[in-house]
C-alpha cells in the first residue's frame, strides 16, 4: 500500500497520547496508527473557556502532534451534552425513550462542527487523508467542504447504527445524513449497521446501493464494515507482567477459592447492567449451594454525569446491588462487589486474568471492546468463559462465546450455571477460537483497512460535494 503523507484523526476528544487517560480503545488504535503514519490528532482540548477566550493548542508528543481546541461552556453543554450525549447517543443506540432533542443543542452542535473545520482546514496539507471519528462530528466533512477542502475525508461510526423507523424519528435526521455524503468512504463497525444505512438511503433518502457503493444527494459515496479490534499481544502481556500479575495474585488471594464473576463498562444504559445485576440475582436464587462460592464484580466508572438519565440510572444500580447484597450476603460473603471508578488498564487485565467468567451483555453495543480484552487477558492453559450479549457488534465474530439475550434474565442466570460448569477441555476449546478471531481482526487490521480504503477512493473533481449538508 502506498502510504499517504499524512494521516489526520479527528475525534470530540483528542489526546491524551500517554498515560492512563489515554487508556480507551479508540485512543489506543489511533494514537499506534498516528506514530505510524507521522500523523495529526485535532479534536477538543477537554478545557471549557470563557467566549472570546478559546485556543488551539498545538504540540508535538512521539512523533505525532496533537492539536486541540478549547470550547466555551455553553457550547460544550449544547453540543457535547445535549445533541451528542442527550440526543445522539441513545437514538443510535435504539433508544428513542431516552432521546432528547432540543433546537438549540443542534444550533451548538452545528456550530462546533464549524469551528473545528474552520481551525483545522488552516492545519490541514492538500494531500493529507482526514479520518473523522464518530456521531460528534458527523456533519464535520460538509463543513470542511464548504471551506473548499479537496483531501480525502473518511468517517468512522463507533456506536451501531439504528434501523430507518428509529433514526426518522429525529428532528432534522435528513440533514445529518445528507451531510455524510460529504465523505469519501464511512465505516461502520459491522455488517447489520452497515445494511441498516444502505437501508435507510434506499427507503428514506430516496437514494441507490450498488455493492459498496451509495449514491443520493447527487453524490456517490463508498461504505464498509470495519470491525474494530485490540491489540491482543499488549493486553495479554498487561495481564502477566508487573502490575497485571500483581493484580492477579491479589485478587486471587482475596478470593479464597471463589469463583469471580466480572464486568467492566463505563456505567451507561447501553451496557444492560441493570438487567445483569438482576440475572445475578436470579442464577443466586436457583443454585443455593453457589452461595458463598462466586463473587460478581462490577467495575463501573461514572461517565456523562451531568445527564440526568446516567444521574438516576446510577442510583437505580446501587440499589439493585445493594438489594442483592441485603437479601443473598452473608456476614463472611458480599455476592456483588461494585467499583465506581476507572482502573489503570494493567490493573484490569489482572482482574480479567482472575475472573472466571466476563458479563459483558450490552443491550445494544457498535463493538465492545471489553470482550475482546477479557479474552486476551486469559491464561489459554486455564482460560475463562466469556458471556456475551447478541446484540454487542463483537458477537457478529465472536460466536465461540456463550451468546446470550440480555433481555432474558433466565438465559443468562442459565449462562452462568454452564459457564461455571464448563469443563477445561470445552473451555480451552472456546478460548482458542476467540483467540483466533482477535488476532484475524485486531486493532492494526482496523486502521490498515480504513486507511487503505478510504486511500483508494476515487480524487474528488475541484467543485464536487462542496456544499453537501450545510444548506
Ligand atoms: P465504550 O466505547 O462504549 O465505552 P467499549 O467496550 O468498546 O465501550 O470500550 C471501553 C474501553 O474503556 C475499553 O478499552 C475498556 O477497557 C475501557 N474501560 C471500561 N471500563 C473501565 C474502567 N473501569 N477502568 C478503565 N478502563 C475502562
Amino acid at each position: 500500500m502506498k502510504r499517504p503523507r499524512r494521516l489526520v484523526a479527528v475525534s470530540n476528544r483528542a489526546g491524551p497520547v500517554k498515560g492512563a487517560a489515554a487508556a480507551g480503545g479508540l485512543a489506543v488504535g489511533l494514537v499506534g496508527a498516528l506514530r505510524e503514519y507521522g500523523g495529526l490528532w485535532f479534536g477538543w482540548s477537554g478545557r471549557v473557556a470563557a467566549p472570546g477566550k478559546t485556543r488551539l493548542h498545538s504540540e508535538k508528543i512521539e512523533g505525532l502532534t496533537l492539536a486541540t481546541l478549547d470550547l466555551t461552556q455553553k457550547d460544550f453543554d449544547g453540543y457535547y451534552n445535549g445533541l451528542a450525549n442527550g440526543c445522539l447517543w441513545p437514538l443510535l443506540h435504539f433508544r428513542m425513550d431516552l432521546t432528547h432533542f432540543e433546537r438549540e443543542h443542534l444550533d451548538a452542535y452545528r456550530r462546533v462542527n464549524d469551528q473545528f473545520a474552520r481551525q483545522l482546514g488552516r492545519l490541514l496539507r492538500p494531500d493529507d487523508l482526514v479520518w473523522v471519528h464518530d456521531f460528534h462530528l458527523f456533519p464535520l466533512a460538509a463543513e470542511l467542504r464548504r471551506r473548499g477542502a479537496r483531501q480525502k475525508i473518511g468517517f468512522f461510526l463507533h456506536t451501531p447504527f439504528p434501523p430507518t423507523e428509529i433514526l426518522s424519528t429525529l428532528p432534522q435526521h435528513d440533514w445529518i445524513v445528507r451531510s455524510l455524503f460529504a465523505y469519501d468512504l464511512i465505516g461502520f463497525q459491522t455488517k447489520p449497521d452497515l445494511a441498516r444505512f444502505h437501508d435507510h438511503i434506499r427507503r428514506a433518502a430516496g437514494g441507490r446501493v450498488q455493492g459498496g457503493v451509495v449514491s443520493a444527494f447527487g453524490r456517490e459515496v463508498q461504505t464498509g464494515a470495519f470491525p474494530i479490534g485490540i491489540d491482543v499481544e499488549e493486553f495479554h502481556r498487561f495481564a502477566f507482567t508487573a502490575s497485571g500479575e500483581r493484580e492477579f495474585h491479589r485478587m486471587r488471594k482475596a478470593l479464597a477459592g471463589r469463583d469471580q464473576i466480572i464486568g467492566v463498562d463505563r456505567l451507561d444504559y447501553s451496557k444492560g447492567l441493570l438487567r445483569r445485576v438482576a440475572a445475578f440475582g436470579r442464577y443466586l436464587e436457583a443454585n443455593p449451594q453457589a452461595h458463598g462460592q462466586v463473587i460478581f464484580l462490577q467495575v463501573a466508572p461514572v461517565s456523562r454525569g451531568m445527564i440526568t438519565s446516567y444521574r438516576e440510572f446510577r442510583h437505580e444500580l446501587e440499589r439493585a446491588a445493594a438489594h442483592i447484597n441485603g437479601r443473598f450476603g452473608r456476614f463472611d460473603w458480599t455476592p456483588v462487589h461494585y467499583l465506581n471508578r476507572a482502573l489503570p488498564r494493567r490493573t484490569l487485565a489482572g482482574l480479567h486474568r482472575a475472573s472466571r467468567i466476563a458479563l459483558v451483555t450490552p443491550v445494544r453495543d457498535g463493538m465492545n471492546l471489553v470482550a475482546k480484552e477479557y479474552v486476551a487477558a486469559q491464561d489459554p492453559a486455564d482460560p475463562g468463559v466469556l458471556i456475551l450479549s447478541r446484540f454487542a457488534g463483537a458477537a457478529q465474530q465472536m460466536g465461540a462465546a456463550l451468546l446470550v439475550n440480555p433481555f432474558d434474565g433466565e438465559e443468562m442466570a442459565l449462562a452462568l450455571h454452564q459457564a461455571r460448569a464448563m469443563p477445561l477441555e470445552e473451555r480451552r476449546n472456546r478460548h482458542a477460537r476467540l483467540m483466533r478471531c482477535l488476532h484475524e481482526y485486531d486493532v492494526k487490521r482496523w486502521r490498515d483497512e480504513f486507511v487503505a480504503a478510504l486511500s483508494a477512493t476515487r480524487a474528488r473533481r475541484t467543485g464536487a460535494g462542496a456544499a453537501i449538508g450545510t444548506a
